[in-house]
C-alpha cells in the first residue's frame, strides 16, 4: 500500500476515498494526521484550488497528496455559485441559506434557462514539485428546481434535477447518487489514470 495524504479534514470524504481507492493500492490519510493547516484557496478555478490544496498538503506531509474541489455552476448566473458554493449565502456550510439565495437569484427565470452542473476536480501529486499531476474532472448536468425536493444528500441536492431523472438529487436513493454523481465520475477517471500511470 502506498500512503497518500488527503488535502481535506472531512471524515466523510476520507472514508469515501479510502473505499474507492483501496484496490488501487492507496492508503489515504487525513491531512490533520500531519498537522497540515487548511490551504488558502486563492485560485479562480476549481482545478487551481485543488492543485493549491494538494501541493500544500504534500509539501508539509512529505507524501503524495490527493485534493478535490467541487461545487455547483449555473449557466444563467455565469457559473455562480461556483467556487463559492459552500458559502454562497455568506455563511460557510449553511445549506439552507445557500439554497435560499440560489432560489432568489433565479426567481422568475424559466426552466429552459435554469441549466446547471455539479463539478468535481481531483488532483493527485506524487510530490510537492510534481510537474505532471494526475487531474480528473467529473460533471453532472441538470436543472435548478423552483423549490426544494427530497431529504437525502447534502448541499444543493434538493434543488438539483439531474438530466435523465424525474426526481431531485436529494430524492435519489443515496447509493444511486454515489454511482452517477460528478464525484463518482471524477473518481472513476482518476482510477483509470492511476492504472495507466502504473503501466
Ligand atoms: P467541497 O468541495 O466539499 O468544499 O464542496 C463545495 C460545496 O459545493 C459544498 O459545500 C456544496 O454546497 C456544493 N456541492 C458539492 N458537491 C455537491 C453535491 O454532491 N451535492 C450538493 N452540493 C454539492
Amino acid at each position: 500500500m502506498t500512503r497518500i495524504v488527503l488535502a481535506s479534514s472531512n471524515p466523510g470524504k476520507l472514508a469515501e476515498f479510502n473505499d474507492l481507492l483501496a484496490d488501487s493500492g492507496l492508503q489515504v490519510e487525513p491531512q490533520s494526521a500531519f498537522n497540515v493547516p487548511d490551504a488558502e484557496e486563492t485560485g479562480l478555478t476549481f482545478v487551481e484550488n485543488a492543485l493549491l490544496k494538494a501541493r500544500h498538503a504534500s509539501r508539509i506531509s512529505g507524501l503524495p497528496a490527493l485534493a478535490d474541489d467541487s461545487g455547483l455552476c449555473v449557466h444563467h448566473l455565469r457559473g455562480a455559485p461556483g467556487l463559492y458554493s459552500a458559502r454562497y449565502s455568506g455563511q460557510h456550510g449553511d445549506n439552507a441559506a445557500n439554497n435560499a439565495r440560489l432560489l432568489r437569484e433565479l426567481d422568475g427565470v424559466p426552466t429552459e434557462q435554469r441549466g446547471a452542473f455539479f463539478i468535481c476536480v481531483l488532483v493527485l501529486l506524487q510530490h510537492a514539485d510534481d510537474p505532471a499531476p494526475l487531474i480528473a474532472e467529473g460533471r453532472w448536468h441538470g436543472h435548478v428546481l423552483t423549490e426544494q425536493r427530497g431529504v437525502h444528500g447534502f448541499g444543493y441536492d434538493p434543488l438539483f434535477l439531474p438530466e435523465d431523472e424525474t426526481v431531485s438529487a436529494a430524492e435519489l436513493p443515496p447509493g444511486l447518487k454515489n454511482r452517477i454523481s460528478h464525484r463518482d465520475r471524477a473518481l472513476a477517471l482518476l482510477r483509470s489514470q492511476l492504472a495507466e500511470a502504473h503501466g
